[in-house]
């Protein structure tokens, strides 16, 4: 059995992750949420200065705005769209002969206006662009979404239902550069205070395809994405468990965020990788959460 096979079912035999038959679709729970809720108001409390502007949607985002994002052209093979039945009686009859058959009911299903949110953020760009102009002193926002990824995997750290905590910045190229390397410190000084040993190292996307691979080599050699890395299935591959994301104006011009002058906004996002980080805890300080060190469980509950 390798290691990653024992940590899930050793995660699903104290309950804390609930097998559903999917590989990366799990239940969690009560001590496991409580966890996350703990970390989260961790992140308030060092994040809540700043003066972000909460919103939070659902895991579903508009189908046109995901279209316009260009996530289909860097990551086809991540996303997940919505479809329903939308026939008539008579294919409903049909509809039913097919599952009676056992043969591939899903084939009539229509795409609905609804995708999966690939990114807590992608939801944000469009509705802050509505607005009109961002004001003198930019724009700062706090989301969290569950998030669907199509990458099943038996590494209890890679799902495909899973919830990223974002604060996103807009502004100069100054501002929100500045923004993300206050949030690399602040992430490492948060980890080290509920005990988690990291490195934080330069990475790229998983864009699609062999014109992909010049896509995340541009993304290095800018220093476009940085990645908080805590070893949780694996010492060899740490596990990213907060991305650094400073994605120039290219978000800026394509959703027609502008600054007070007219200039087009630069944009950077942090994400928290919530599930990760729950796993890297019960990881390094075992599965009973009252056994963990008393300075690890104040940090976390004061
Ligand atoms: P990885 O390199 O491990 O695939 P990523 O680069 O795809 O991660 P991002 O796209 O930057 O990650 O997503 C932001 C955060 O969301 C990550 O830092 C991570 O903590 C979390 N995350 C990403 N993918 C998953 C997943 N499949 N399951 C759980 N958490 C995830
Ligand atoms: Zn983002
Ligand atoms: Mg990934």
């Amino acid at each position: 059995m390798d290691m990653q096979t024992s940590f899930l079912d050793r995660l699903f035999e104290a309950g804390l992750l609930i097998d559903t038959g999917i590989d990366g679709l799990y239940g969690r729970s009560g001590q496991f949420e409580e966890v996350i809720a703990a970390f989260e108001r961790l992140i308030d409390k060092v994040g809540g200065g700043d003066g972000a502007e909460a919103m939070r949607f659902p895991p579903g985002m508009n189908r046109a705005f995901f279209e316009k994002s260009g996530y289909m052209k860097s990551f086809p093979q991540l996303a997940g769209t919505v479809h329903s039945f939308c026939g008539s009686e008579l294919d409903h009859v049909s509809l039913l002969q097919c599952m009676e058959v056992g043969e591939d009911w899903t084939k009539g299903q229509e795409a609905t206006d609804i995708v999966l949110t690939p990114a807590a953020c992608y939801p944000l760009y469009p509705t802050v662009a509505k607005r009109g102009n961002l004001p003198k002193t930019g724009g700062l926002f706090d989301l969290q979404s569950y998030c669907f990824r199509h990458e099943p995997s038996k590494d209890p750290a890679r799902q495909q239902l899973f919830r990223m905590r974002e604060y996103v910045c807009m502004g100069t190229e100054e501002h929100v550069t500045d923004f993300r390397q206050r949030w690399m410190d602040r992430g490492v000084e948060m980890m080290k205070a509920v005990g988690l040993d990291v490195t934080i190292d330069i990475a790229n996307d998983p864009f699609f395809g062999r014109a992909g691979k010049m896509l995340a080599n541009n993304q290095r050699d800018q220093n476009l994405k940085f990645e908080l890395l805590i070893p949780i299935t694996s010492a060899a591959n740490p596990t990213a468990c907060m991305s650094f994301n400073y994605h120039q104006d290219a978000f800026g011009s394509k959703w027609g965020l502008n600054l007070e002058d007219g200039s087009v906004a630069h944009t950077a996002c942090v994400g928290f990788g919530l599930e990760r980080i729950a796993l890297a805890l019960f990881h390094h300080h075992g599965l009973e959460v009252k056994e963990w060190p008393a300075n690890v469980r104040k940090a976390l509950w004061g």
